[in-house]
């Protein structure tokens, strides 16, 4: 089998994203890239990514530029063309390495993760098998999820959202971004509201949203004032760069501390686990480097005791590679569920995935085990 064409689908969602007022819902990303890449079996795999699809699709379908031998400049397509699919582990390297000039991280990073998801895809599917259990770990059918969605503006529209999330099946919700930070004591009110609605045994999550731009001591007050709620963690508290900060916030309160959205890389990962020391890592499968980065960040975690809960905010597709992520770790804990409204995260995939006594099935068909709908991808797309 070889690959034959890998490319960029670029879609835009008809409700432009927004930021939700009271019991609305947020409606999800405005823009999608997705990653197909077709292979001479007729097996395709895919992928979708959370970044800038226009300067993705460039990185991809850019032309040779090195000399043969020396590749470093080149797009990522190009240094695929006629490759076994199924050796994702050096593919993963060969594009990390013919890419670093302009590449190592940031959108290279992502394009090269959306890619190698597409591969593992094209694996399972090649053999017959879900790509957790080519991955060699399939320790549980079903992840526990939570509802992931934005903070509303007031104490009544939080009461108002826990409640129909808690309706919907879910046993643990977290709120993020939208107003959070822009005023301390409101920030509490509306966590103590969320708390009330969700009640002692549901779990609440909490998005501080690193832009706020917080010193660790602002950090450390933000946790401490929303400790007596008991958050399952917080997530992003301080800018991503910030390691030392992490540390300091990590090692001063009881809460845990979540990061790892905008971290790339088994080497950034390791600068988490062992410099910032925080208690959750959150790798985004389309952008720390796809399933292959993944699983390393996994085997580190687990012998650092720190947990891992991949961030996925995007579509059923980032959902069910995150599905398999989880069903490969001992220690999954929850699986994160992009409640947004839009047809991108809600249509992209023909039988959504759908919650069942509070959890996602993880997907059993072979590959990914979602399939891409080509209507919705023609309807959507806009290059
Ligand atoms: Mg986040």
């Amino acid at each position: 089998m070889k690959i034959t064409n890998v490319e960029v689908l670029v879609l835009k969602s008809p409700g432009l994203y927004r930021s939700p007022e009271a019991d609305e819902e947020a409606v999800g990303p405005t823009y999608m890239g997705l990653v197909k890449v077709s292979t001479d079996a007729g097996i395709t795999g895919w992928s979708d990514m959370e970044t800038s699809a226009p300067v993705a699709k460039a990185a991809v379908e850019a032309p040779r530029w090195s000399e043969p031998g020396m590749e470093c400049f080149d797009g990522l397509a190009s240094l695929l063309d006629g490759e076994n699919p199924l050796e994702v582990e050096r593919l993963w390297y060969k594009m990390y390495r013919g890419s670093i000039y302009y590449g190592r991280r940031g959108v290279a990073m992502q394009a090269i993760s959306a890619i190698d998801i597409a591969l593992w895809d094209i694996c399972g599917k090649f053999y017959g098998q879900p790509v957790c259990t080519l991955m060699g770990a399939r320790w549980r059918e079903s992840v526990r999820a939570y509802a992931s969605t934005l903070f509303r503006p007031t104490p009544e529209g939080m009461r108002l959202a826990a409640a129909r999330y808690l309706d919907a099946g879910f046993t643990a919700v977290k709120f993020g971004w939208g107003v959070f930070g822009e005023d301390p004591r409101r920030d509490v009110e509306l966590v103590t509201a969320a708390r009330q609605a969700l009640g002692d045994r549901h779990d609440l999550l909490v998005d501080a949203g690193w832009f706020v731009d917080r010193t660790p001591k602002q950090a450390i007050a933000v946790a401490e004032s929303l400790a007596p709620y008991r958050p399952f963690f917080i997530e992003e508290l301080l800018n991503p760069e910030d390691y030392d900060g992490y540390r300091r916030v990590a090692e001063a309160v009881n809460t845990p501390i979540a990061c790892g959205e905008q971290e790339s890389t088994e080497w950034g990962f390791r600068e988490l686990i062992e410099r910032a020391r925080v208690d959750v890592l959150q790798p985004d499968l389309t952008r720390c480097g796809g399933l292959t980065v993944a699983r390393k960040i996994v085997h580190m975690a687990e012998r650092a005791n720190v947990l891992v809960i991949p961030h996925s905010w995007s579509s059923d597709l980032l959902t069910a590679a995150s599905l398999h992520l989880n069903a490969f770790q001992r220690r999954a804990v929850l699986v994160e569920f992009n409640t947004a409204s839009g047809p991108l995260s809600r249509t992209l995939c023909k039988d959504p995935l759908r919650l069942s006594d509070g959890c996602l099935r993880v997907p059993d068909a072979p590959g990914l085990g979602v399939e891409v709908d080509q209507a919705i991808v023609d309807r959507y797309r806009i290059a």
